[in-house]
Parts: C-alpha cells; sequence; structure tokens
C-alpha cells in the first residue's frame, strides 16, 4: 500500500528586526513545526546596544558587541534570513514591501526598534552624534579622538578648548554611562598619551531636562551617579533644555552657551511611522499600541514587541520602560502564544522586573533591585558580570573579558583607531 507523507502546510510568519525582541522571538519559534520564518534586517549582525558606548569610547571593538545572524541559525531548516530594509506594509494583501522585493505573510511580528527623537528641530538632528547603532558608536569614536589629535596640533586656545568641550544631551543611562566613558579618558589617556594638553582643559558637559541624573531609577541610584560622574570631572547641567545647536554653539533654555564640536544625543527616543499602517495604530511616540497579547488593535495578525510597541493598560497607564527585559521577555510570551493554536488559552503579557543598573566608569556603577539598591564596586563587578553573560556568542564572551581585564590594568584605551572610509567609497561599485 502506498502512503503518502502529507507535510504539513507552514503559516509563513515574517518578523521585522533581529534586535533583543526580534532574536528571542526567532530563537523560540526556529524549530517548531507551524510556521516558515522570514525574519528581515537591515543588518546581517545582531548588536549588543548596552555596550555601545565602550566601542565608542574604545574600550570594545565592534565585533565583540555583534553576531551574524546567519551564523546563530545555521541548523534552522524552515528559516530564512532576508538582510533588507523593510520599506511598508500591505495590511489588505497581507505583503511586506522589503528592498524591491515582497514578501508574504499569514502573520507578521513588528521588532523594529526606535531611532532618536530630536524633538523637530533638524539642526540637532544634524548636527549630533547618535547612539543607536554599532555604525553610530565607531562615527562618534572617529569623532571624539580626531577632535583630541586637533586639538593636540592646535596653537590657539580658545580652539583647542572649543575641540575638546563634549556636551552630552540627556543623563539617562546612555547618557551617564557615555559621559563616565569619557571621564576616565580625560583622567587617565589624556595625561598619559597626549603630552601637549593640559588634561583640565577637556571639558564633559551633561545636560539633563529633569532635575536628577538617571531620573529612571530610584533616588539612590540617582545620587550616587551625579556622585560619580562628578568625580571623574563631568559638569552636570540639571533642569535645563537644548534649545539648538548649530554645529559649533549649543544653547539652553536656561541660559547656557557652550561652544563645542561634539554634541552627542541621548534624548529622547520614538518608533517609525511605517507606510501602510493607520495613524490610529499608533500612540505617543510612534510607538504601535497593542493589547496584552502583544497584538495590534486593529490587524489581530500583526503582532509587535519591544521598543517599538506600547501596551497601555490600567496598572500601566504609560505601558512598560523601553529595556532589553521588556523586549525578551515580551518575545518569550509571544512566542508561547503563537505556539498555541487555541487562542482563548493565550496568555498576557506581564513584564516581570529584575531589576536595572548603570555603569559609571571604573569600580563605579548603580544597581536597583526590587527591596535593595547598592552602588559602587560591587554593583560594577556585578554590571559587568550580568552583561559578560548577555553577550551572544562565546567567542564575544571571552574576547571582551579579556579587553576588560586588559583595561582595566593598563588604563590604556587600546583601541584608540581612526578608521576613515578609504578612497573606494567614492566610486560606483561594480554592477552599479
Ligand atoms: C546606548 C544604549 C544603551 C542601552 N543600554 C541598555 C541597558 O543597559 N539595559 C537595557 O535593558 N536596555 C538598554 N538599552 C535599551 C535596549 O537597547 C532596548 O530596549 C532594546 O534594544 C529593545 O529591543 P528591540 O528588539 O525592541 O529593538 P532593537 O534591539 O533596537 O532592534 C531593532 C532591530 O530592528 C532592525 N530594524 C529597524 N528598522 C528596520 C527596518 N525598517 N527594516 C529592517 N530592519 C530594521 C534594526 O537593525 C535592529 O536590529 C540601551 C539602548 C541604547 C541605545
Amino acid at each position: 500500500m502506498n502512503e503518502t507523507i502529507s507535510t504539513p502546510i507552514r503559516k509563513k510568519l515574517v518578523i521585522l528586526g533581529c534586535g533583543f525582541a526580534g532574536l528571542q522571538l526567532s530563537k523560540h519559534l526556529d524549530k517548531t513545526e507551524e510556521y516558515e520564518i522570514y525574519l528581515i534586517d537591515k543588518h546581517n549582525y545582531n548588536e549588543f546596544s548596552p555596550l555601545f558606548y565602550q566601542v565608542a569610547s574604545c574600550g570594545l571593538d565592534s565585533g565583540s558587541i555583534c553576531f551574524p545572524i546567519r551564523r546563530e541559525f545555521k541548523y534552522s531548516t524552515h528559516f530564512h534570513f532576508c538582510f533588507e530594509e523593510m520599506k511598508s506594509i500591505d495590511t489588505e494583501k497581507q505583503l511586506v514591501q522589503v528592498g524591491n522585493f515582497q514578501i508574504p505573510y499569514d502573520k507578521l511580528v513588528i521588532a523594529t526598534g526606535v531611532v532618536s527623537r530630536y524633538f523637530g528641530n533638524d539642526a540637532i538632528r544634524d548636527y549630533s552624534f547618535d547612539l543607536k547603532s554599532v555604525p553610530d558608536a565607531l562615527l562618534l569614536r572617529d569623532q571624539i579622538l580626531l577632535s583630541i589629535e586637533k586639538a593636540n596640533e592646535c596653537t590657539d586656545i580658545e580652539v583647542r578648548k572649543k575641540l575638546l568641550t563634549f556636551v552630552i544631551c540627556g543623563g539617562g543611562p546612555a547618557g551617564a554611562e557615555i559621559a563616565g566613558a569619557l571621564g576616565e579618558f580625560k583622567k587617565f589617556i589624556i595625561p598619559k598619551q597626549y603630552k601637549r594638553l593640559d588634561s583640565r582643559d577637556m571639558r564633559i558637559i551633561v545636560i539633563e531636562g529633569s532635575g536628577k541624573i538617571i531620573h529612571s531609577m530610584s533616588e539612590h541610584a540617582s545620587t550616587k551617579s551625579a556622585q560619580f560622574l562628578q568625580e571623574l570631572g563631568v559638569e552636570l547641567i540639571l533642569g535645563a533644555h537644548i534649545q539648538n545647536y548649530d554645529g559649533k554653539t549649543v544653547t539652553t533654555d536656561k541660559g547656557d552657551s557652550i561652544d563645542t564640536q561634539t554634541l552627542i544625543w541621548t534624548a529622547g527616543v520614538e518608533g517609525v511611522v511605517f507606510p501602510g499602517l493607520d495613524k490610529t495604530d499608533y500612540g505617543p511616540g510612534n510607538r504601535l499600541l497593542v493589547d496584552e497579547y502583544n497584538r495590534l488593535k486593529n490587524h489581530p495578525e500583526i503582532f509587535a514587541i519591544g521598543d517599538c510597541c506600547l501596551m497601555i493598560t490600567d496598572e500601566k497607564p504609560r505601558g512598560d520602560p523601553q529595556l532589553a527585559q521588556v523586549a525578551m521577555q515580551q518575545a518569550v510570551n509571544l512566542a508561547c502564544n503563537l505556539k498555541q493554536p487555541d487562542v482563548s488559552k493565550w496568555k498576557k503579557f506581564s513584564y516581570y522586573d529584575k531589576g536595572s543598573m548603570a555603569i559609571i566608569g571604573r569600580n563605579r556603577a548603580v544597581v536597583d533591585l526590587k527591596h535593595h539598591h547598592f552602588a559602587g564596586r560591587t554593583a560594577w563587578w556585578l554590571w559587568l558580570f550580568i552583561h559578560l553573560i548577555m553577550l551572544i556568542g562565546v567567542r564575544n564572551k571571552v574576547v571582551t573579558f579579556i579587553n576588560w581585564v586588559w583595561n582595566y590594568f593598563s588604563y590604556d584605551g587600546n583601541l584608540q583607531l581612526i578608521i576613515k572610509p578609504s578612497d573606494r567609497d567614492k566610486k560606483p561599485m561594480p554592477g552599479e
């Protein structure tokens, strides 16, 4: 008797974005019978944002905090990675436009994260430096090193001071971390390696709109972070908002005017509005409004997870914080639901807060656990340990660990490399 082997008809699940949320979701679903997975990302690697500041401040190389997406899924059979930027969504025909082609979907998950928010100020957008991706971090590293090199050669004291002034807009964890790293640069690297410079001429200024540094954490963490930054020679301007920056001078609504060639923008984020979705799909900060199952209200076959979504509930009228933990937990919950064909058995998402932490230079970090707050060396060790285990790939963990040990004892930024684009960039690419 002839037996017919029936192949299950797999549903097409398209996942947009392979950051914390997209990667976690793909890892939980890539071996399931139900789905043929199409993962789309404009980068061919997953990047680890908590360590961007270390790349920008010469502590780590970019390869240590990135992991090639194809390698992660080399044993997955019903999985396809597409290295393209998603352009638009056709919700009626259930198609996603990527590059020059379209991918059909039965279910779509949007996990595209957020971009910097400039509150409509185009000049600030054009002249400031971002810290939202590895290319941003490398560009900022070049800018920091080039400014210091130029200052080292400069004989005009006023120009030199301007080159050595680094302004950071935003005193949240990202702003405080890069400020702390620059503080270390000023303290340890300038005196040793740039003999013609007086390190006191290097100014690192954090401008924060609220009255506190890292105001999203506890009072204890906030006070300690401010103290740690000041110990590293970082100046704090609190309760002020940057109004303008023309590439030369930063002005604030409190009347400050600071000459600088480097403004680092960490002050706010927003989602991207994709053509094809309706205005009513978006909430404040262009975040996609989702129900407690991460479903878009108008499209039950479309889901959004991670930073790009906003889940408003009675208990959390402002949604969950935009953190890696939230993104990963939403991904795991959604993966479980998508594996469950009976929608009535789906589980609502609820964020379990494991605590938060931030690092401010060597031996200084702040940690908030549910009932316990601490700061200093123990917090610093804990920060290093947690971030090391969170990094993807054994090679990345080993290289990062060696780099940290080396930096700890040598007090040298061992990656002070200014890698200018080659002249090949100006020529057309073959085939263009
Ligand atoms: C400097 C910095 C430091 C941070 N530090 C911490 C920390 O210490 N702890 C913490 O919990 N959180 C931290 N965060 C926040 C954390 O990074 C985010 O909460 C987390 O990345 C959100 O995950 P996500 O998957 O939603 O988005 P992301 O991780 O940003 O991933 C989005 C992915 O989508 C891709 N993508 C975007 N648009 C498109 C498109 N149109 N087409 C194709 N692909 C696209 C991107 O390439 C990216 O891979 C930090 C963030 C920054 C910027």
